[in-house]
């Protein structure tokens, strides 16, 4: 049983803020793509015999920019080389100005069952500071064409934080986008990634740093609106209503097997070794470029042991660290943690070690300090 998940890195224009592994190469890779895919799955089949896929995650890159044959190449190779139930979590990433009646007429015929949009904003101008292609209009209008079709597991992505943007902004932003029913949100702080547009504009003073008090502002909005709506804060940056959490991404931070297929994708065994596949997307499709393995230590998985589960609503489990660690990793935790059950930032409930509200808006201080030595 694995959780799959499959990277398309095309896009056709680039956000100023974006580092994933993504490109604006012409339609006429698309297809080579796909046959590299293709290829990788064979391989792993071989490899590691048929696999089971829990779950099944089409991100990128922006999936929804496949031409409708590249789109149904991609489902058929899919079930070629994977089993998986009717029920099933199936999710397909997609650009609110790709959501056409073309568009979920082939969705209907595909095993998706889940879409996961890049809304960001509700504010045209925001929009367009951050490169994207679509309007709010645009975004607001494909939830409901979605919704009018029967696909109702829906999820929407927000960045808060952003230069000119104010916390009352941003809170437009969620009630609009709450406002539509949707189950599901995810919401990120801005981060200037080094290597971005973003990046090079606050290099050369065109914008403010980060701006982190209005990040926490915005942050304290998140989780107030999301709970009177009655979501769940199931992790960090995701909401969700009661049984419509994301089931592909709860595994990674459960620790659980996946396997990634595509340019810069991940696989995890669910025990000790990692796999990267290259992210140069040419270097991909010629298929000359070896994914790179990483067998982890026992203090790594200690320390990714506890940033997945600072990161979920059901913390650290001790007694399965103290199985798989050993008492005195779990002496160094409880000892390390101390502070911050001292202060209210942690607590201890039941054998589960449990950011607190006020704990998860300095998750990364605390998660930093409870690493292995
Ligand atoms: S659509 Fe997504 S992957 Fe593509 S450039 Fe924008 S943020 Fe990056």
């Amino acid at each position: 049983m694995t959780g799959l998940y499959i990277h398309i890195p095309f896009c056709q224009s680039r956000c100023i803020y974006c580092d994933f592994v993504s490109s604006t190469l012409g339609a006429e890779w698309q297809a080579r793509y796909i046959q590299a895919l293709e290829r990788e799955m064979q391989e792993r089949r071989q490899e590691n015999g048929p696999a089971l896929a829990r779950t099944i995650y089409i991100g990128g890159g922006t999936p929804s920019q496949l031409s409708p044959q590249n789109l149904s190449a991609l489902f058929e190779i899919i079930k070629q080389n994977f089993s998986f139930s009717s029920e099933a979590e199936f999710t397909l990433e997609a650009n609110p100005d790709d959501i056409t009646p073309a568009f979920i007429k082939l969705l209907r015929q595909s095993p998706v069952n889940r879409i996961s949009m890049g809304i960001q904003s509700t504010d045209n101008r925001t929009l367009r500071f951050l490169r994207r292609r679509h309007t709010a209009e645009q975004a607001l209008q494909a939830i409901s064409l979605l919704q009018e079709a029967g696909f109702h597991n829906l999820s929407g992505d927000l960045i808060y934080g952003l230069p000119g943007q104010t916390a009352e902004m941003f809170e437009k932003d969620l009630d609009t986008l709450l406002d539509t029913g949707i189950p599901h949100l995810s919401a990120y702080a801005l981060q200037y990634e080094p290597g971005t547009a973003l990046y090079r504009m606050m290099e050369k003073g065109d914008i403010p740093p980060e701006d982190e008090e209005l990040s926490l502002r915005c942050y304290r909005l998140l989780i107030d609106r999301t709970a009177a709506r009655g979501m769940q804060h199931y992790e960090i940056s995701n909401f969700a209503l009661p049984g419509m959490h994301s089931r592909h991404n709860s595994s990674y931070w459960q620790g659980l097997p996946y396997l990634g297929i595509g340019a810069g994708a991940h696989s995890y065994d669910g025990q000790r070794t990692r796999r990267a596949n290259t992210a140069d997307i040419q270097a991909y499709i010629s298929g000359k470029a070896r994914p790179e393995e990483e067998v982890l230590t026992d203090d790594e998985r200690y320390d990714e042991r506890v940033m997945l589960g600072l990161r979920t609503c059901q913390g650290i489990d001790l007694e399965r660290l103290e199985a798989d660690f050993g008492s005195h990793m779990l002496r160094h935790l409880m000892r390390h943690a101390r502070p911050y059950t001292d202060s209210g930032r942690l607590k201890k409930a039941g054998e589960q070690l449990v950011l607190t509200r006020e704990g998860l808006f300095i998750s990364d201080a605390i998660i930093s300090a409870l690493l292995a030595d």
